[in-house]
Protein backbone atom coordinates (compact mmCIF):
# COMPACT_ATOMS: atom_id res chain seq x y z
CA UNK A 1 0.00 0.00 0.00
CA UNK A 2 1.18 3.56 -0.82
CA UNK A 3 0.99 4.98 2.44
CA UNK A 4 -0.33 8.96 1.72
CA UNK A 5 1.20 12.10 3.23
CA UNK A 6 -2.24 13.66 4.16
CA UNK A 7 -4.28 13.74 7.54
CA UNK A 8 -6.94 11.82 7.93
CA UNK A 9 -9.33 11.74 10.85
CA UNK A 10 -12.39 9.79 11.11
CA UNK A 11 -15.06 9.82 13.57
CA UNK A 12 -13.25 11.37 16.11
CA UNK A 13 -14.63 12.00 19.88
CA UNK A 14 -13.55 13.29 22.40
CA UNK A 15 -15.14 13.62 26.00
CA UNK A 16 -14.39 14.32 29.73
CA UNK A 17 -15.40 12.90 32.65
CA UNK A 18 -16.95 15.01 34.88
CA UNK A 19 -19.30 13.93 38.16
CA UNK A 20 -22.34 13.95 36.22
CA UNK A 21 -22.52 13.08 32.45
CA UNK A 22 -19.26 12.70 30.86
CA UNK A 23 -18.62 16.29 29.07
CA UNK A 24 -18.99 15.50 25.08
CA UNK A 25 -16.55 17.75 23.28
CA UNK A 26 -15.85 16.31 20.20
CA UNK A 27 -18.32 14.42 18.35
CA UNK A 28 -18.00 12.94 15.08
CA UNK A 29 -15.18 14.49 13.72
CA UNK A 30 -14.61 13.52 10.15
CA UNK A 31 -11.42 15.78 7.94
CA UNK A 32 -8.78 14.99 5.55
CA UNK A 33 -6.02 17.86 4.44
CA UNK A 34 -3.75 16.88 2.14
CA UNK A 35 0.01 18.37 1.37
CA UNK A 36 -0.19 21.97 0.56
CA UNK A 37 -3.63 22.63 1.99
CA UNK A 38 -4.13 24.60 5.01
CA UNK A 39 -7.46 24.91 7.35
CA UNK A 40 -9.27 27.30 9.37
CA UNK A 41 -11.14 25.64 12.16
CA UNK A 42 -13.62 28.70 13.80
CA UNK A 43 -15.60 28.34 16.59
CA UNK A 44 -16.29 30.28 19.65
CA UNK A 45 -14.22 29.59 23.10
CA UNK A 46 -14.93 26.56 24.63
CA UNK A 47 -16.58 24.58 21.42
CA UNK A 48 -13.24 22.34 21.56
CA UNK A 49 -10.48 24.09 19.14
CA UNK A 50 -7.84 23.40 21.41
CA UNK A 51 -8.78 19.91 22.06
CA UNK A 52 -9.14 19.02 18.62
CA UNK A 53 -5.52 20.26 17.93
CA UNK A 54 -3.97 18.59 20.95
CA UNK A 55 -5.19 15.33 19.49
CA UNK A 56 -4.20 16.48 15.74
CA UNK A 57 -0.78 16.96 17.89
CA UNK A 58 -0.62 13.60 19.50
CA UNK A 59 -0.92 15.71 22.90
CA UNK A 60 -3.63 14.25 24.10
CA UNK A 61 -5.94 10.83 23.41
CA UNK A 62 -9.15 10.83 21.85
CA UNK A 63 -12.29 8.96 23.46
CA UNK A 64 -12.98 7.26 19.64
CA UNK A 65 -12.37 7.24 16.26
CA UNK A 66 -9.39 7.68 14.06
CA UNK A 67 -6.67 9.81 13.20
CA UNK A 68 -3.29 9.20 11.02
CA UNK A 69 -1.11 11.37 9.43
CA UNK A 70 1.42 10.21 6.50
CA UNK A 71 -0.30 7.03 7.47
CA UNK A 72 1.07 6.42 11.00
CA UNK A 73 -1.86 6.19 13.64
CA UNK A 74 0.58 7.90 16.56
CA UNK A 75 -1.96 6.56 19.20
CA UNK A 76 -0.60 2.96 18.61
CA UNK A 77 3.08 4.21 18.74
CA UNK A 78 5.17 3.67 22.23
CA UNK A 79 5.73 6.80 24.52
CA UNK A 80 9.44 7.37 22.89
CA UNK A 81 8.23 6.31 19.07
CA UNK A 82 5.42 8.66 19.75
CA UNK A 83 7.74 11.59 21.11
CA UNK A 84 9.77 11.17 18.26
CA UNK A 85 7.07 11.59 15.64
CA UNK A 86 5.60 14.48 17.24
CA UNK A 87 9.10 16.31 16.94
CA UNK A 88 9.17 14.89 13.81
CA UNK A 89 6.29 15.59 11.79
CA UNK A 90 4.38 18.39 13.43
CA UNK A 91 4.91 21.78 14.85
CA UNK A 92 2.65 24.36 17.22
CA UNK A 93 2.13 27.82 16.93
CA UNK A 94 0.19 29.16 20.29
CA UNK A 95 -1.16 32.15 21.17
CA UNK A 96 1.46 32.70 23.74
CA UNK A 97 5.04 32.08 22.41
CA UNK A 98 6.47 30.02 24.57
CA UNK A 99 9.58 31.22 23.74
CA UNK A 100 12.75 30.72 25.94
CA UNK A 101 13.26 33.90 27.95
CA UNK A 102 16.72 33.57 29.06
CA UNK A 103 17.58 32.36 24.97
CA UNK A 104 18.13 34.53 22.14
CA UNK A 105 16.15 34.57 19.07
CA UNK A 106 18.35 32.21 17.16
CA UNK A 107 18.82 29.70 19.97
CA UNK A 108 15.09 29.73 20.63
CA UNK A 109 14.58 28.84 17.13
CA UNK A 110 17.19 25.87 17.23
CA UNK A 111 15.80 24.01 20.40
CA UNK A 112 13.38 21.66 18.48
CA UNK A 113 16.92 20.62 16.83
CA UNK A 114 18.76 19.59 19.93
CA UNK A 115 16.63 16.98 20.27
CA UNK A 116 18.71 15.12 18.14
CA UNK A 117 21.70 15.95 20.25
CA UNK A 118 23.70 19.07 19.28
CA UNK A 119 23.15 22.12 17.11
CA UNK A 120 25.22 21.56 13.89
CA UNK A 121 26.86 24.85 11.83
CA UNK A 122 24.16 23.44 9.59
CA UNK A 123 21.46 23.76 11.64
CA UNK A 124 22.35 27.27 12.97
CA UNK A 125 22.21 28.12 8.81
CA UNK A 126 19.32 26.70 8.58
CA UNK A 127 17.68 28.53 11.57
CA UNK A 128 19.75 31.40 10.30
CA UNK A 129 17.96 31.26 7.37
CA UNK A 130 14.12 30.82 8.18
CA UNK A 131 14.69 33.40 10.81
CA UNK A 132 15.16 35.73 7.96
CA UNK A 133 12.47 34.77 6.11
CA UNK A 134 10.14 35.61 8.40
CA UNK A 135 11.51 39.04 8.88
CA UNK A 136 14.28 38.59 11.83
CA UNK A 137 17.35 38.45 10.29
CA UNK A 138 18.23 41.26 11.95
CA UNK A 139 16.75 40.37 15.47
CA UNK A 140 19.32 36.57 16.24
CA UNK A 141 20.81 38.28 19.42
CA UNK A 142 17.75 39.68 20.37
CA UNK A 143 15.86 38.06 23.79
CA UNK A 144 12.27 37.99 23.33
CA UNK A 145 12.00 40.72 25.73
CA UNK A 146 13.39 42.87 23.59
CA UNK A 147 10.77 41.96 20.28
CA UNK A 148 7.75 43.65 19.87
CA UNK A 149 4.53 41.03 19.99
CA UNK A 150 4.27 40.44 16.26
CA UNK A 151 8.39 39.45 16.09
CA UNK A 152 7.82 37.07 19.42
CA UNK A 153 5.20 35.54 17.46
CA UNK A 154 7.19 35.50 14.20
CA UNK A 155 9.83 33.80 15.96
CA UNK A 156 7.77 31.22 17.26
CA UNK A 157 6.80 30.29 13.56
CA UNK A 158 10.46 29.67 12.77
CA UNK A 159 11.41 27.64 15.57
CA UNK A 160 7.88 25.52 14.71
CA UNK A 161 8.99 25.16 11.02
CA UNK A 162 12.48 24.69 11.90
CA UNK A 163 12.17 20.95 11.34
CA UNK A 164 9.87 20.76 8.56
CA UNK A 165 7.22 19.36 10.01
CA UNK A 166 4.42 17.67 7.71
CA UNK A 167 1.68 19.04 10.03
CA UNK A 168 1.88 23.05 11.49
CA UNK A 169 -0.96 23.42 13.87
CA UNK A 170 -1.48 26.99 15.17
CA UNK A 171 -3.87 27.65 17.98
CA UNK A 172 -5.26 31.48 18.00
CA UNK A 173 -2.11 32.53 16.51
CA UNK A 174 -2.70 35.89 16.06
CA UNK A 175 -5.01 36.47 19.69
CA UNK A 176 -2.83 39.16 21.15
CA UNK A 177 -1.88 40.73 18.65
CA UNK A 178 -2.92 43.94 16.21
CA UNK A 179 -5.15 43.41 13.23
CA UNK A 180 -2.03 44.15 11.12
CA UNK A 181 0.34 41.82 12.94
CA UNK A 182 -2.37 39.34 12.87
CA UNK A 183 -2.66 39.81 8.97
CA UNK A 184 0.86 39.44 8.91
CA UNK A 185 1.04 36.51 10.39
CA UNK A 186 -1.91 34.81 9.00
CA UNK A 187 -0.01 35.50 5.63
CA UNK A 188 3.31 34.30 6.81
CA UNK A 189 1.99 30.81 7.98
CA UNK A 190 0.52 30.44 4.65
CA UNK A 191 3.01 31.35 2.63
CA UNK A 192 6.21 28.98 5.00
CA UNK A 193 4.12 26.23 5.41
CA UNK A 194 1.64 25.58 2.28
CA UNK A 195 4.15 26.95 0.07
CA UNK A 196 6.43 23.88 1.00
CA UNK A 197 3.59 21.60 0.69
CA UNK A 198 3.50 21.16 4.27
CA UNK A 199 -0.47 21.26 5.81
CA UNK A 200 -1.59 23.58 8.01
CA UNK A 201 -4.64 23.64 10.43
CA UNK A 202 -5.25 26.96 12.29
CA UNK A 203 -7.91 27.35 15.21
CA UNK A 204 -9.35 30.92 15.68
CA UNK A 205 -12.61 32.83 17.03
CA UNK A 206 -11.81 35.43 14.50
CA UNK A 207 -13.59 34.97 11.21
CA UNK A 208 -11.84 37.35 9.38
CA UNK A 209 -8.58 35.35 10.03
CA UNK A 210 -10.01 32.51 9.01
CA UNK A 211 -11.58 33.84 5.74
CA UNK A 212 -7.60 35.10 4.91
CA UNK A 213 -6.49 31.43 5.80
CA UNK A 214 -8.67 29.81 3.12
CA UNK A 215 -11.16 26.86 3.46
CA UNK A 216 -13.07 28.20 6.86
CA UNK A 217 -14.68 25.42 8.55
CA UNK A 218 -16.56 25.86 11.84
CA UNK A 219 -16.10 23.66 14.44
CA UNK A 220 -19.88 23.34 16.03
CA UNK A 221 -21.57 20.77 18.08
CA UNK A 222 -18.58 18.57 18.55
CA UNK A 223 -18.60 18.44 14.21
CA UNK A 224 -16.74 20.18 11.50
CA UNK A 225 -18.70 22.03 8.97
CA UNK A 226 -16.88 23.14 5.90
CA UNK A 227 -18.19 26.26 4.72
CA UNK A 228 -17.87 30.57 4.64
CA UNK A 229 -20.96 31.13 6.52
CA UNK A 230 -23.17 29.34 8.78
CA UNK A 231 -26.71 30.06 9.61
CA UNK A 232 -27.10 31.05 13.34
CA UNK A 233 -30.17 30.96 14.99
CA UNK A 234 -31.16 34.37 15.85
CA UNK A 235 -30.89 35.05 18.96
P1 LIG B 1 -11.67 26.19 22.83
O1 LIG B 1 -10.22 25.97 22.54
O2 LIG B 1 -12.54 26.12 21.61
O3 LIG B 1 -11.94 27.43 23.60
P2 LIG B 1 -11.34 23.86 24.52
O4 LIG B 1 -10.97 22.78 23.58
O5 LIG B 1 -10.24 24.46 25.32
O6 LIG B 1 -12.17 24.97 23.74
O7 LIG B 1 -12.42 23.29 25.55
C1 LIG B 1 -13.62 22.70 25.13
C2 LIG B 1 -14.41 22.25 26.35
O8 LIG B 1 -13.75 21.16 26.96
C3 LIG B 1 -14.56 23.32 27.42
O9 LIG B 1 -15.86 23.20 27.94
C4 LIG B 1 -13.51 22.95 28.43
O10 LIG B 1 -13.89 23.36 29.71
C5 LIG B 1 -13.47 21.43 28.33
N1 LIG B 1 -12.16 20.86 28.64
C6 LIG B 1 -11.00 21.10 27.97
N2 LIG B 1 -9.98 20.39 28.49
C7 LIG B 1 -10.49 19.70 29.55
C8 LIG B 1 -9.95 18.78 30.50
N3 LIG B 1 -8.66 18.43 30.46
N4 LIG B 1 -10.79 18.26 31.42
C9 LIG B 1 -12.10 18.60 31.45
N5 LIG B 1 -12.68 19.45 30.58
C10 LIG B 1 -11.88 19.99 29.64
MG1 LIG C 1 -8.57 27.21 22.93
Amino acid sequence: MVSMPDLVVQRLTKSFPTPAEPLVVLDGVDLRVGPGESLAVVGPSGSGKSTLLAILGALDEPTGGSVTLGGVDPFTLGEREQAAFRAESIGFVFQDHYLLPQCTVLENVLVPLLADGQASGEDADRATELLRRVGLGERLTHRPAQLSGGERQRAAIARALVRDPLLLLADEPTGALDSRNADAVADLLLELQSGRAGMLIAVTHSDAFAARMGRPTHLLDGRLVEGQSVERSPS
